[in-house]
Order: structure tokens, then sequence, then C-alpha cells
């Protein structure tokens, strides 16, 4: 079956079209500009990325020329609609009401829309791509597949927040946590990648993009995560800040006079390693020529980054009494030794030996510690995409 995958911002709209039985992307591609004036980017498998100017108004009109462009006499990989079997949409916020992906019903939006208080910006964006979707193409069958579904399983213990108990019960006040999709498909090919059995393991995943975040997964489920009510708590990132005094809030408010929308607005976008290198760069591709070059505030944001990674791994070793793995993943999980090895340099004491050659190798699934590490160190590269047309396929 093809499945095709679709991921909504706002005016934005992603998309894949993944055959499940060979698991190739036979197509993918961008929307870009929703509502302002419309930019389609399309890429079929082999082929070359062909970027047009298009009218998008609507989110309806971008999924139209997606399907266009994937049914193209020439350019596309489809011959009719009929050829593609389901969609599976990435939808952020579950809240609790969602533990896993679901076939879209009316009660399913429904109760999407009643996340909307809980992530403003993007569960709108995605019930608007759904909609869309259903608008052109009322008989395929669609899925949700929620990023806090994978984090249901945490305990209450690491879920509620030091707060008064009310905000818990009135508005929902709690840990969520974010990327789930990812962190199941990489908990769960790590463990196959490393011939551990994941009903009785220990695995702690560190998903570091410029949105990051990092969970202990107990055979199997998720018992603990960095991102909490928001993606802003946790790990610092390419312009979140993560953890912090929440004293600062009112310090800075006061100092720099900024409301809370400023505040926010410095927390989100303007701090993170971007602001610990004085605007540099929230890429560490520039970060880290930066601190080559000697640049000292490229070199204390990786610092900082790498040093509050390394001490959530020794949290999270504490939250399962043990660790057998640690996979790295996303952009900078995946592509940056210098992060693994500053990390792993805090871990020797939990038994983590890393082996320096193998670490600085670029590819797909690989082991980076050595044989006699008592914790296994793996880069797994993530797939959120095709994790959603898994969990689509097995749905439909
Ligand atoms: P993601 O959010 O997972 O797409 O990760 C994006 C981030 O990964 C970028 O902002 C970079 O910091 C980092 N990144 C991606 N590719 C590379 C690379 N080849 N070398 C260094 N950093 C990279």
């Amino acid at each position: 079956m093809n499945v095709l995958v679709i991921n909504c911002g706002s005016s934005s709209l992603k998309f894949q079209l993944i055959n499940s039985e060979s698991e190739e992307v036979l197509a993918k591609g961008l929307c870009e500009r929703i509502g302002i004036d419309g930019r389609l980017t399309y890429q079929p498998a082999g082929g070359d990325k062909a970027v047009s100017e298009k009218a998008m108004p609507t989110h309806t009109e971008a999924i139209q020329f997606v399907i266009d462009a994937l049914t193209d006499a020439e350019t596309g990989v489809v011959k009719s609609l009929d050829e593609i079997g389901a969609v599976g949409h990435r939808v952020v916020h579950g809240g609790e009401k969602f533990a896993s992906s679901v076939v879209i019903t009316e009660d399913v939006l429904k109760a999407i829309e009643e996340c909307n208080d809980l992530a403003p910006l993007h569960n709108p964006a995605n019930l608007i791509g759904i909609n869309a979707c259903q608008k052109l193409m009322p008989n395929t069958p669609m899925v949700a597949v929620f990023d806090t579904a994978f984090h249901q399983t945490m305990p209450e213990k690491a879920y509620l927040y030091g707060l008064p108990y009310e905000y818990y019960e009135k508005y929902g006040v709690r840990r969520y946590g974010f990327h789930g999709t990812s962190h199941s498909f990489v908990s769960k090919h790590a463990a196959e990648f490393l011939g551990l059995d994941l009903d009785n393991s220990k695995i702690i995943v560190a998903h570091l993009g410029n949105g990051a975040s990092i969970s202990a997964v107990l055979n199997g489920k998720c018992v603990d995560t960095s991102m909490g009510l928001t993606p802003l708590e946790g790990l610092v990132m390419g312009t979140r800040s993560g953890d912090m005094d929440p004293a600062i809030m009112e310090y800075l408010a006061k100092k720099e006079d900024l409301d809370m929308a400023g505040v926010m607005n410095v927390l989100n976008k303007k701090s993170g390693v971007f602001g610990l290198s004085k605007g540099l760069s929230s890429d560490f591709r520039d970060l880290t020529a930066a601190m080559n070059d000697g640049n000292p505030y490229a070199n204390a944001a990786i610092e900082v980054f790498c040093y509050r990674v390394a001490k959530y791994i020794g949290s999270y070793s504490a939250a399962m009494n043990g660790v057998d793995a640690i996979a790295f993943t996303a952009g900078i999980g995946e592509n940056v030794a210098i992060v693994r090895q500053k990390v792993c340099e805090c871990l020797e004491y939990l038994g983590v030996s890393l082996d320096q050659e193998a670490n600085k190798l670029f590819g797909d699934d690989r082991l980076i510690s050595t044989a006699d590490s008592k914790v296994k160190v793996a880069v797994i590269p993530t797939n959120e995409e095709l994790a959603i047309a898994r969990e689509t396929v097995a749905l439909v």
C-alpha cells in the first residue's frame, strides 16, 4: 500500500509518499507560504527536485497541488488517487486522550480540537491539514499519529510538576513530552540493532535536532522524557532555552521591560545555542566551525549543550536504575561526533567507553562504543515519516 504522510504547519505542509511493503519513499516535498502566496517543492524518487510558485490561499489548494504532482503524467509516481491507500497525519498534541495512533473519525477530530489549548500553534494547523485532505480524498482512510502518545506510559511521579495539584486537574498542566514518534522508532530500532530484548531493556534515546529531547525507555515503554507541557523544557536547543530557573522570567521582564509574550519569545526564539553563541547560529555546522576557529561563545554554546545532555542521561539512568544502551539520533545526534564525544566523556562512571574511531564515521545504524563498554552506545538515524507510515498501515 502507498501511504501519504502529511506533516502540516500553520503555513507549510511537508509530505512523503511511502510504499509500505518496500518502505521506499516514492516522492516527497513541501508546500510553503500557504496563505501568503505559495511555493511547492516536489521530488520524485531518483528524479530532480522541482520548485514552482503556486497560489495557495488555503491548505486545500496546497494539498490539491500535492495530489496533482503525485499523479502528474510525467513526473508523478502514481496513476491516480486510488493508488494512495491511506493518509498518516502527524498531530503534535494528543493530551491525555491519545496513548497511541488512531483512525480519524468525527469523535477523534473533536478530541484533537480539545487539545488545541495545549499546542495553540500546532494542533489547529494539524486539524486544517486533516480537514483539507478529507475534502479532497473523502474515501481514503486517515490516521492521526501523535507526538505525545509514546510518552503517555510515564508514571505520575514523572509527569507531575511540583505545582498545586488543581492545575493538573483543571488545566491539564503536566509533562506530556514530544518527538514521541522518533523516541518510539529509535528505541525499538536500537534494541533490534544491538540485539537487546526490548521487553527487558533500559534504553536512553537522545533526539538531538534543532528541537531536542531525551527519553528513558524501560522495557519498551517511556518512563520519562525531557520536554514538558510544551517543547520548551529540557535540553538546550537550537533557539530554545530548555530548563532554567523560572524566576528568570520575572527578572528579565523587569530588566528588559518585556511582557510575558516578549519573555516567551526570548526563551523560544532567541535562546539555546543561538543565544549562547551571541546570535552566531543555531546550526551545529556553523558552531563547530567557529569553535575550531577559537570563538569562545560557540565553544560555550557547545559545552552547555553537551553538559545538559550528559546530565539528563545521568538522571535517566537513575530513573531506570541502570542503562543498557544510549541511542543518539536526529540532525545533531547523527552528524556531530564532537557532541557525542563530549557527552560520553561525562558518562565513563556508568561504564560508557566510546570507540573514538567509530564515533568519527558517518553512515546508517552504527555502534560507537567499544566491545567492552558496559553500556552500548549507538547512532540510530530517526525516520519519523516511515514511523508514521508504519503506524498508519497497522491501523488501516
Ligand atoms: P533536525 O531538527 O533533526 O533536522 O536537526 C537539524 C540540526 O542538525 C541543524 O540545525 C544542525 O545543527 C544539525 N545538523 C544537521 N546536519 C548536520 C551535519 N551534517 N553536520 C552538523 N550538524 C548537522
